[in-house]
């Protein structure tokens, strides 16, 4: 078993192009109604991942996230306010784990998250800092690097397979603690394709994420992510550039769901802590 399946549990609005555009206090953040149709077809076919949480949707459902771990699913960190780390200091990136880890002893008491993934893939040599918070609070993996460099994000040059990463992310440190495993591309001669889920699941042709996974299935474990929202027909269209607009909403609710499900036929995924083979 070395597919990966993980989940970025948060609402539409914390998608870094909409979080500061959407009055919180008013609207539905639509999270039960978009991951608990997932849940349901994970257990449909007998499927566990990893779930990457922001701690505000822990604080507002405790039941949903009660039910995800009844289903055998893995609990990590998204963060508690999903703010990128580019905007946070160190002490206040501190905060936001000790925050996330209060909700999680009041609400899911006996789950220890191992794994953390930063808002918007937004670790790079300039926020590495924060591994060594990581490691100080008990987490064994990251995964948030992305292997391309894209507008917002990205680590070019970063290992295909998990490492012990040095602070430049590209270079393994064997003494770092914190295993880093970043998002799968398929590596083609001077090509670095990301088919690793997400937004580049709903815009690139399907045959060509299929062999892309395949190919670096041959080589090592691979990772795919995904939100919640992505499936939901329901997310809430709101008026953006078009730019803005490919980028969130190409191919959300049902065409993402049948890419999904086609992975899911395709490929045995399971949570990463099984895939690295932690003890939890
Ligand atoms: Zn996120």
């Amino acid at each position: 078993m070395n597919a990966a399946l993980s989940i970025d549990l948060e609402s539409y609005w914390h998608a870094e192009l909409l979080r500061s555009r959407v009055d919180r206090s008013s609207a539905d953040d639509r999270v039960i109604a978009a991951t608990e149709p997932l849940l349901d077809l994970l257990s449909a076919k007998g499927l566990r991942a990893t779930f990457f949480v922001v701690g505000e949707v822990l604080h507002r459902y405790p039941q949903l996230l009660q039910r995800i771990v009844d289903e055998g699913h893995e609990i990590g960190c998204h963060t508690h306010t999903h703010r990128p780390l580019w905007e946070l200091t160190e002490s206040e990136f501190e905060q936001e784990l000790i925050r996330f880890e209060e909700e999680v002893e009041r609400h899911l008491p006996g789950v220890t998250p191992r794994g953390f993934r930063a808002p918007t893939f937004s670790l790079s040599p300039d926020t590495s800092w924060a591994l060594a918070a990581l490691a100080n609070h008990g987490y064994s993996y990251d995964s948030s690097v992305f292997p391309m460099k894209t507008p917002l994000y990205g680590v070019p040059g970063c290992p295909a397979a998990p490492y012990h990463p040095a602070l430049n992310l590209v270079e393994h440190d064997p003494t770092n603690p914190i295993l880093e495993w970043p998002m799968t591309a398929w590596r083609v001669g001077p090509l670095t394709i990301p088919v690793c889920g997400g937004f580049y699941l709903r815009v690139l042709p399907m045959p060509l994420i299929l062999r892309g996974l395949r190919a670096a299935k041959a080589q090592g474990p691979i990772v795919i992510y995904l939100h919640p929202w992505e499936l939901d027909e329901g997310t809430p269209r709101l008026s953006l550039s078009r730019p803005d607009r490919f980028i969130t909403y190409h191919n959300v609710g049902k065409p993402m769901r049948r890419r999904l499900e086609t992975l899911l036929d395709q490929f045995e995924f399971s949570t990463m802590a099984d895939v690295l083979k932690l003890c939890l």
